[in-house]
């Protein structure tokens, strides 16, 4: 994936330039003894101001809440955090829809041991959240509304306090569901990273059902699936979505709090606000 590398004058020559035949050149003048001193000195400061951040920068290994049943085995990957050029991607943001591609990018650049789009979306969300607190830390500020009285309440939440549901390793995948009205088994498959673009757009969605379901009883022929699920009834089809994103599995971000002006007992979902990536 990435270039062979280039030296500033291969850079400064653009591209294509490598593709013409080269007359003779002149052999690339040598470095002058005392600046090749001074690059090393430089190099050298660098690397004495960095000492601490080393161990900082590094690999984490982390268990997936999948625990390898969506992805053949893959149950540990590696992540690393953000650092300067991730932050650089980031912060170029400046639509909405450029953000969702933005946090993807990022999230393949940290992460190791499986490729992004193939992550499920329980693995991907969790992951993400690992992601914000290896490279912001862990305590994560946001202001949630009160649903009883409408106030805006202040909480720091802790997200290595967050619960993480694992898959059982043992669990069967695809999903067998019974299928209430047609009494069949559909066998589900999970979402992944590349199939988030469908979630936003509920008739995508429902043309695009038959990818989640592997097999129907022992059909797996995409015009079999397709067909089905045209003709059977809205509750078989209403279990099949469920069944598609309703798994217990992975970082479960409701978190429950008493409001401080009514006092209600609240439970909501944890938002992604705009200290999510930023240092609280
Ligand atoms: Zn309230």
């Amino acid at each position: 994936m990435s270039e062979p590398e280039k030296s500033i004058i291969d850079l400064a020559r653009g591209p294509g330039a490598q593709k013409e035949s080269a007359p003779e050149v002149a052999p690339r003048p040598q470095m002058r003894r005392d600046e090749a001193t001074e690059a090393s000195n430089i190099k050298d400061a660098i690397s004495q101001l960095l000492k601490k951040v080393e161990s900082k920068k590094g690999w984490v290994s982390i268990t997936l809440p999948s625990r390898g049943v969506f992805n053949e085995g893959i149950k540990e990957v590696k992540i690393r955090p953000f650092t300067y050029e991730d932050e650089r991607i980031l912060r170029s943001v400046t639509r909405v829809n450029e953000g969702i591609k933005a946090v993807s990018t990022l999230m393949e650049r940290c992460i190791e041991g499986i490729s992004y789009s193939d992550l499920s979306l329980y693995d991907k969300h969790y992951l993400l959240f690992k992601l914000r607190e290896i490279s912001y830390g862990n305590e994560y500020p946001v202001g949630i509304e009160c649903q009883h009285c409408g106030e805006e309440n202040s909480l720091a939440i802790e997200l290595d306090q967050l619960k993480v549901d694992y898959a059982n390793e043992g669990m069967e995948y695809p999903t067998p569901v019974v299928l209430p009205d047609s009494e069949v088994t559909a066998y589900i498959n999970c979402p992944r990273a590349k199939d988030e673009g469908l979630l936003n757009n509920p008739a995508a969605l429902t043309d695009s059902l038959w990818k989640f379901i592997e097999r129907i009883e022992s059909h797996s022929d995409r015009g079999i699936i397709q067909g089905f699920l045209t003709k059977t009834t809205a509750k078989d089809i209403a279990v099949v979505r469920q069944s598609i994103f309703s798994r217990k599995i992975g970082l479960q971000t409701d978190v429950r709090f008493i409001c401080k002006h009514c006092n209600a007992d609240e439970v909501m979902n944890l938002p992604i606000n705009e200290n999510f990536f930023s240092v609280s």
